[in-house]
């Protein structure tokens, strides 16, 4: 069961990580921006911008998102150290910065989707790229949504991975990397021992589930079921957060300055 990381035990397991070799890493929606009705309308909040822009100076950063990387870095408002789009299909280490055999795959999905549910009242059918996401949110009855997008996608050739969410179920070619392989990827890339993720759905889950010394997981919101071992009452609690860890990095770079100072 993941403990509350404000309190005691949460900080103490938290502290060791605040350095500036550790990568921090953030999911998008329900993290770093309030989640809305309309998906479409996501806004990332001036102030929790910023302290990233800060904390960029800081340590490494990454978004990990199920976005595109193009409306990621709209919703941000700027493009961070790394970002990593469509749960880690999108990753902008790889040869081209799009995986243009999941596009393709896609397309032929989401073809196939439009035909099935186009004129179901209060479904969207989002296209991606590198995976499709299918709302329900603004569904009259959303277990009933949710079955028959299941009957629907039962039916694709081939087969797509499935991630469930609040109201939205994402499909990936079966071969691509999750948030699990995308953050351990991007540790290799940045040369970091440590990292600590952000995340408050279940396809943040496949980070949390990892079995590695040195991630913390941080689930924003509560939630029993997690995998995470630390969690955030709610999303709102981000900024105090971002704010700390960035208070904490600086004064260890003015002590370090001030240590090269004394010596020379
Ligand atoms: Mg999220």
């Amino acid at each position: 069961m993941p403990s509350y990381l404000f309190h005691s035990q949460g900080l103490g397991s938290f502290a060791p990580y605040l350095t500036p070799e550790t990568l921090f890493a953030f999911d998008l929606d329900g993290t770093l921006a309030p989640i809305v009705e309309n998906h479409a309308s996501a806004k990332v909040p001036k102030k929790i911008a910023h302290a990233l822009r800060r904390l960029m100076g800081l340590a490494k950063v990454a978004v990990i998102t199920g976005r595109s990387r193009r409306d990621a870095i709209s919703i941000l408002g700027f493009e961070p150290q790394v970002l990593i789009g469509n749960h880690g299909a999108e990753s902008p280490f790889s040869d081209n910065s799009r995986n243009w055999e999941f596009v393709q795959t896609c397309l032929k999905w989401r073809e196939r989707l439009h035909d099935a549910l186009f004129y179901e009242a209060g479904l969207e059918i989002e296209f991606k790229g590198e995976s499709i996401s299918i709302h329900y949110r603004k569904s009259a009855d959303p277990e009933q949504a949710l079955a028959l997008i299941h009957r629907v996608v039962e039916g694709l050739e081939p087969r797509p991975k499935l991630i469930g969410g609040k109201y939205v179920v994402n499909l990936l070619p079966q071969q691509a990397f999750g948030k699990g392989s995308a953050l351990e990827s991007v540790m290799e890339r940045m040369g970091a021992k440590n990292a600590v993720y952000f995340g408050d759905d279940e396809t943040d889950e496949d980070v949390f589930r990892l079995e590695r010394d040195g991630i913390l997981g941080i689930h924003v919101g509560r939630d029993e079921s997690t995998a995470a071992a630390f969690y955030l009452n709610q999303q709102s609690e981000m900024l105090e957060l971002l704010e700390s860890m960035i208070a904490i990095l600086e004064r260890r770079f003015e002590e370090e300055a001030g240590c090269e100072a004394a010596l020379s």
